[in-house]
């Protein structure tokens, strides 16, 4: 029965994997070569692997790449990807290009558990984990989609899911992703953002993996934060923090606080005092994301000045703060608004 994906392994296990199906170890290495490399998952295309070796892979093992089922292109230049898993459960990946960078927004779950209150995919709760196969399966489906010459060079872990919740299979996954013999991306050009799960934090500080970690704040107080956020009730801002103070950078690196800006909510002057207040001794970078709205969120986008004012606050002390324009709004694909079949999609599809 084929029932290893293939996509989920180092090229140290397909050589493993290789021996194991009586063929020599390099085999394996030259099967990650056309997994990897360049892209290429039918085993018949496979030229310079014995016939064999290939009706061994076809007897044992599948390629797990979703189908991509539609791409939905947005008015900004940004593809919404609606890919289809082996289940028939349906994720989405996000492409969006800027200036010299193309970057694949990616899921880590079907839905996701943590409910945060402004979160279109929180109301669809947690569906299941993606593999680490189906995780890297998603850059390995759409690069088929673009020129040979076009290359996604970013890679953010913050489509549906939470990250940290579905550890191994993300840790897997980032081990493929920067594995030189697999896909070969620096860590530094991958965000992995976590709701502020402090024990995957914990975890995650250990694996020394080197990518950059994006934490949802969103809030200044936990009165606030856990009314947005359920996670907060067993992770408390102060817990938070201390564990983003220990968490190990790099040189040179900054962490990412994502705040979702939400009008009469988490936007006063007051907030972004105590903003800079929570972030001291953290070398920090604030990311403000205007409330991509929802039908029947019960939130709103504060007003463009109340936005410009908020991120002012944060510069005079020395925090570098940028304002995120979700890309993709007009197609469902905006930071939170990732959900199966959503009304603006069925409108445009
Ligand atoms: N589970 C991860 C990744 C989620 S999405 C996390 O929580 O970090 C990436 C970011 O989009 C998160 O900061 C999330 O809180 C934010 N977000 C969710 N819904 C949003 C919405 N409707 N408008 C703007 N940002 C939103």
């Amino acid at each position: 029965m084929a029932d290893v994906d293939l996509l989920s392994l180092l090229p140290e296990e397909l050589e493993t994997l290789a021996r194991r199906l009586g063929a020599d170890g390099y085999r394996g290495r030259q099967l990650a070569t056309w997994l990897f490399k360049k892209g290429v998952y039918d085993f018949e295309a496979m030229s310079n692997l014995p016939k064999d070796f290939r009706a061994r892979l076809a007897e044992e093992a599948f390629v797990g790449v979703p189908d991509v089922e539609r791409v939905v292109p947005s008015r900004d230049g940004s593809q919404k990807f609606v890919l289809r898993l082996a289940d028939g459960a349906r994720i989405h990946a996000v492409l969006m290009p800027d200036r010299d960078r193309l970057t694949l927004c990616l899921s880590v779950q079907v839905g996701c558990g943590f409910a945060c209150a402004f979160c279109f995919t929180g109301t669809m709760g947690l569906i299941r984990n993606l593999t680490a196969g189906e995780i890297v399966g998603q850059p390995a489906a759409v690069r088929q989609t673009l020129p040979p010459e076009t290359r996604i060079t970013h890679l953010v872990f913050m489509g549906m899911g939470e990250p940290l919740a579905n550890y191994e299979a993300v840790v897997k996954a980032l081990r493929l992703l920067t594995h030189p013999g697999a896909f070969g991306y620096s860590p530094r050009r991958i965000t992995v953002s976590t709701v502020g799960l402090v024990s995957g934090m914990q975890k995650l500080a250990k694996e020394s993996l080197k990518v950059n970690l994006a934490v949802s704040l969103h809030a200044t107080t936990d009165a606030v934060r856990e009314r947005l956020m359920p996670v907060n009730k067993s992770w408390p801002l102060e817990d938070l923090l201390a564990a983003c103070r220990r968490f190990p950078l790099p040189v040179r690196r900054r962490m990412t606080f994502e705040y979702v800006l939400l009008d009469d909510v988490n936007d006063s002057p007051e907030d972004a005092i105590r903003l800079t207040r929570l972030l001291k001794g953290v070398r920090a970078k604030v990311n403000l994301i205007p409330f991509n709205a929802w039908e029947g969120s019960g939130f709103r986008r504060p007003p463009l000045q109340r936005i410009l004012a908020f991120q002012a606050i944060l510069q005079e002390h020395g925090i570098t703060a940028t304002v995120r324009w979700s890309k993709g709004e007009d197609i469902g694909a905006a930071c939170g608004q990732l959900k199966e079949s959503s009304s603006k999609e069925r409108v445009l599809a």
